[in-house]
């Protein structure tokens, strides 16, 4: 069956492209692990040159690469140029870490214990439509750099950059049968690589529902599996922040990518001292969003990815509502940067909206503060902005969530580990805590006896 690929900003048709079935995730799953006896015996300091040599031509294609990823994903250009860089600087950091991670020798009575890394095999990698290359390579990186094969599902509705990155990776000289992509629909193609039998772990980023469904699924066959899920995180606004800084940084922790960030910090929690001050400079801070097309160097914030997403987004938006921006008409999937006043139990402060909509909510003191900000079923991502160190360190300690930011919108790094506590998931990808994810620690007694 055959379906297109849309452009969210115009509405047109980029590509028309066929839907994968069983059959060709079986094949593809097939040529993987055809791959990986060859692959997992590649010494690890040439896995290393050909992922460097990937990482080069992912340089050499940065603009092109970036431009389809605006195009599908509707997300402005500087942004995509973003992501391409830190992409390119993925490959770089597995490249050199690959030969880097030892087992140990213990010494035992007797003898000695060698422990080994060793690859999984054949690894289903399946990632969301709102950063579908980035996500795509946090998970490529250290899969291939450990030895395992992958066949990658990218979403339906962003496969473009995915394909394109299979054919750098053929070029680098990755040998045939690797990296493998299948465009379908999860339903079929992801719930495939779910349930096969010589398929040994899943890396998924989605949504905690779609997520809950692969753990399910991995039981039958005890696969491995890391899930990197939904968010609702806090971005903690204490009265002795540097407020203006805050107000500023704000609208970007939540309405970039149009808000379509599992690290959106869609919960805006102020200081009740603060409130009133803070609200007026934030206000101000998201009048100033630029939103248009994503083709446009100037440009902020894009559409939403689809028709049927602006309904549900549209969906959280009721009562009262503290600013509205402006965004286009006509064709798109627009959605204005809007401020919603809330409390912690309102739908918009317990779903993830996962569109350009912030919740703004009053706290009374610190303890009040990690009281709002812990009580969600996630815990991926967050902010806190004061000017008190001590207070920063114990509001850090306090908050359940994987990854967090002081006085910084901004935790995600190639060389740190990132991941959810709570329904945002488990796992860690980037850094060297991610190579933990794709091998398993062997034991080996060697007696010294006789
Ligand atoms: P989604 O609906 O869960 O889909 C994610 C991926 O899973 C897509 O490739 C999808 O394929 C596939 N899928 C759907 N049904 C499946 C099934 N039964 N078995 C296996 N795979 C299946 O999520 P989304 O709407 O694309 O993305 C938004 C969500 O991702 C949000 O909740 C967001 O928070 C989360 N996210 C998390 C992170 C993180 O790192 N924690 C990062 C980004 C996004 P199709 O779409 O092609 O059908
Ligand atoms: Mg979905």
């Amino acid at each position: 069956m055959s379906f297109a690929v849309i452009n969210p900003a115009t509405e047109e048709t980029i590509v028309t492209l066929d839907s994968a079935g069983i059959d060709e995730t079986d094949a593809a799953v097939a040529r993987a692990k055809a791959a990986y006896p060859a692959w997992r015996a590649v010494s690890p300091a040439d896995r290393g040159r050909l992922l460097r040599r990937l990482a080069t031509l992912v340089e050499e294609h940065h603009e092109e690469l970036a431009r389809i990823e605006s195009q599908n994903v509707g997300k402005p250009i500087v942004g995509a140029r973003g992501e391409v860089g830190m992409v390119a600087d993925v490959f770089h950091f597995y490249a050199g870490a690959v030969d880097k991670k030892h087992g140990e020798t213990i010494p035992v009575a007797g003898g000695i214990d060698l422990t080994f890394r060793e690859p999984l095999g054949v690894v289903g990698l399946i990632v969301p439509w709102n950063f579908p290359l980035n996500i795509s390579s946090w998970k490529l990186g250290p899969a291939l750099a450990c030895g395992n094969t992958v066949v990658l599902k990218p979403a339906e509705l962003t496969p473009l950059s995915a394909l394109r990155l299979a054919e750098l990776a053929l070029e680098a000289g990755i040998p045939e049968g690797v990296l493998n992509v299948v465009v379908g629909k999860g339903s079929v193609v992801g719930q495939r690589l779910v349930d096969h039998p010589d398929v040994a772990k899943i890396g998924f980023t989605g949504s905690t529902e779609v997520g809950r469904g692969v753990m399910q699924g991995a039981a039958a066959t005890i696969k491995r599996v890391t899930l990197e899920l939904g968010g609702k995180s806090a971005n903690v606004v204490f009265a002795d922040a540097d407020l203006e800084r805050a107000a500023a940084a704000a609208p970007y922790a939540v309405f970039d990518n149009a808000g379509q960030d599992c690290c959106a910090r869609s919960r805006i929690l102020v200081e009740r001292s603060a409130y009133d001050r803070f609200a007026e400079l934030l206000v101000d801070a998201t009048r100033n969003v630029k939103v248009g097309d994503p083709a446009d160097d100037a440009t902020e914030m894009g559409p939403l990815i689809s028709a049927a997403h602006r309904e549900t987004v549209a969906s959280f938006v009721d009562g009262k509502t503290l600013f509205t921006g402006a965004a286009p008409t006509g064709k798109g999937y627009w959605y204005p940067c809007t401020l919603v006043e809330a409390t912690n139990d309102d739908r918009i402060a317990r779903d993830e909206v996962f569109g350009p909509v912030a919740a703004l909510i009053p706290f009374d003191d610190e303890a009040d503060a990690v009281r709002i900000a812990n009580d969600t079923p996630y815990g991926l991502s967050g902010s806190i902005w004061t000017q008190n160190g001590a207070r920063a360190l114990r509001v850090a300690r306090a908050l359940e969530t994987g990854v967090l930011s002081v006085n910084s919108n901004s935790s995600v790094r190639v060389s740190t580990p990132f991941g959810g506590f709570k329904q945002s998931g488990f796992g860690r990808e980037l850094g060297m805590h991610a190579l933990d994810g794709y091998s398993e620690v062997k034991n080996v007694y060697y007696s010294t006896e006789g």
